[in-house]
């Protein structure tokens, strides 16, 4: 399956933001957003230039999508589908790329990232109401349980996450059941649990061109 599989530290730096793609790495000092907070290759300490509204635009969605490992093609598609659903596009799109399963995976805790939670799926350690799903965008839906494979929960890495979780918190619409390995979906996620500077308003604006 396609991923975008550039530098991930170079991102943030192109973003001026930290995007937290590298799991425990970001929270530390090895973090290259905290030791070069300027922009990447050649020109990226030359003074600040005004960007047009498009670049602005552009940018956000860049933004958006380094942040859930995306490529331009499954974006696009998730635009697509927000665009007709019924509510806000800008808001409908995040719900989506929410409901993920890679993404849904890293709110639980079972991974540090969402390039990890993706792997995670992949590699078959996942379990959707008691069967096997390994499709990093396979949707949750609400009442959906999500387990650890039996044969996975001795997996150390898994277990580092999961002590992690209370450092990061979980979202409010998931409950996790840390000792049985063991999340519902309690309700869909929702805009205002987003703390990461998003306007996803720029992101429609650009795409209704
Ligand atoms: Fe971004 Fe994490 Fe790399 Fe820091 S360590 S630059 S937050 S991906």
């Amino acid at each position: 399956m396609a991923r975008n599989i550039g530098a991930a530290c170079r991102r943030c730096r192109r973003e001026n933001l930290k995007l937290y793609l590298k799991g425990d790495r970001c929270y530390s000092d090895k973090c290259s957003f905290e030791r070069r907070a300027f922009g990447p290759g050649q020109h990226g300490q030359a003074r600040f230039k005004k960007l047009s509204d498009y670049a602005v635009q552009l940018r956000e969605k860049q933004k958006v999508k380094s942040m859930y490992g995306m490529l331009e093609s499954q974006f696009r598609l998730n635009f697509v589908k927000a665009d007709r659903q019924k509510g806000v596009t800008g808001e409908n799109l995040l719900v989506l790329l929410e409901r993920r399963l890679d993404n849904t995976v890293f709110r639980i805790g079972f991974a540090s990232s969402r390039n990890q939670a993706r792997q995670i799926v992949r590699h078959n350690h996942i379990l959707v109401n008691g069967h096997r799903v390994n499709i990093p965008s396979f949707l949750i839906s609400v009442g959906d349980v999500i387990t650890l494979k039996e044969k996975s929960r001795a997996n150390g890495m898994i277990n580092e996450n999961l002590e992690a979780v209370a450092r990061r918190g979980t979202p409010t619409w998931i409950e996790l059941d840390k000792d049985n390995y063991k999340a519902s979906i309690k309700a869909l996620p929702n805009r205002e649990e987003l703390t990461m500077p998003i306007q996803e308003r720029l992101i429609v604006e650009l795409y209704s061109k």
